[in-house]
């Protein structure tokens, strides 16, 4: 008998065959009425196969389910408290993704500091042509940056950052005894001592807002954001305020509050780069996040240890 396992959201292709390979698949996302979809599937459902959901009232529409297995390393949209109390495992797929969103934050800072997409826009409208050249930029090297939340990927962003010679600081909740760069107590007072913040904390209650006016404004007329953690962490409505008012120099944004939406305001600010949500997103990072999906799964229904468990 294939173990029931309910998927949420689609996952890749080839996830997607290994999953209805080894398992019974109830795809909820295809289901018209969601809710009575689980309550003719819940009972059978030992898996739960997500993108980054899972709300206490889906966990609890599955009064079987043995382990939630989640694509992506936020977890902000899973309820992982009422899992725990559940007693039911919930394991992400954290450090296959490190060196890519760390590629896509350095990405997203230098092409803010060197204005690479305006200066894109500007040779293809033929600026260059009728203008000339346009300003000068400003080198990263000998910069602070200033990173909030040198976790798995935090720490990631600090190495490569080191070959731009940079000064490296940083904001958590705790200090770490293993690193070489300078712990800020307060992220206002990291902002105000630094060029360009790189925001890298998990989503969810206890960061929102964690940038808010006072940071920006700490950060300054010449100083830049860049968010690649979750839309969440950033006041949103103060980030636009603060770059119409010059009150921020620029920002590299990957994450917004309201995904697919970005505020509209942004679309014709020059200093501003916008991502679709990019971080990790190549093949190759998303093959092995997909493959971690798999063997969490596979590892629980061995009887194995889990690869990756949250708790
Ligand atoms: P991690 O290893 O758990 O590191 C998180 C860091 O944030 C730690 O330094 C932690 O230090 C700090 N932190 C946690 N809660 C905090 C709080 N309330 N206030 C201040 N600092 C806090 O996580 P990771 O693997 O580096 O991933 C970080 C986040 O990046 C993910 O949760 C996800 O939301 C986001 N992400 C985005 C993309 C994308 O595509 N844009 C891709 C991957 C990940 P302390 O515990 O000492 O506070």
């Amino acid at each position: 008998m294939k173990p029931d396992v309910l998927v949420v959201v689609p996952l890749m292709p080839f996830v997607m065959e290994a999953l209805e390979e080894r398992y019974t698949l109830h795809k909820l996302y295809e289901a018209e009425d969601q809710d009575a979809f689980l309550a003719s599937v819940g009972e059978r459902v030992r898996g739960i196969a997500t993108g980054g959901r899972a709300s206490a009232a889906l966990i609890d529409a599955c009064p079987n389910v043995e382990i939630i297995s989640s694509f992506g390393v936020g977890t902000d949209g899973i309820d992982s408290e009422h899992a725990r109390k559940r007693g039911v495992p919930v394991c992400n797929t954290p450090d296959v993704l490190n060196d890519e969103v760390a590629n896509t934050a350095i990405l997203l800072l230098l092409t803010t500091i060197r204005r690479f997409a305006a200066y894109d826009r500007y040779v293809r409208d033929g600026r260059w042509v009728r203008e000339g050249d346009p300003p000068l930029t400003h080198s990263i090297a000998g910069r602070q940056v200033g990173i909030v939340g040198l976790g798995r990927i935090g720490r990631a962003i600090a190495e490569k950052l080191s070959v731009f010679h940079c000064k490296i600081a940083y904001f958590a909740r705790s200090e770490r005894s293993d690193t070489p760069y300078r712990y800020y107590r307060d992220v206002a007072d990291l902002a105000r001592d630094s060029d360009a913040l790189v925001v890298i904390v998990p989503g969810g209650a206890e960061t929102k807002n964690l940038i808010d006016r006072r940071v920006i404004d700490a950060l300054g007329p010449e100083g830049i954001l860049v968010n690649i953690a979750r839309g969440s962490v950033v006041d949103e409505p103060e980030l636009v305020a603060a770059l119409e008012e010059g009150r921020l120099g620029a920002a590299g944004l990957d994450v917004f509050v309201d995904e697919p939406n970005v505020p509209e305001a942004l679309f014709g600010m020059d200093n501003v780069v916008l991502q679709p949500h990019q971080g990790s997103a190549t093949l190759e990072t998303r093959r092995a996040m997909g493959q971690l999906v798999l063997d969490n799964l596979a590892a629980h229904f061995d009887g194995k240890p889990l690869l990756t468990p949250l708790f």
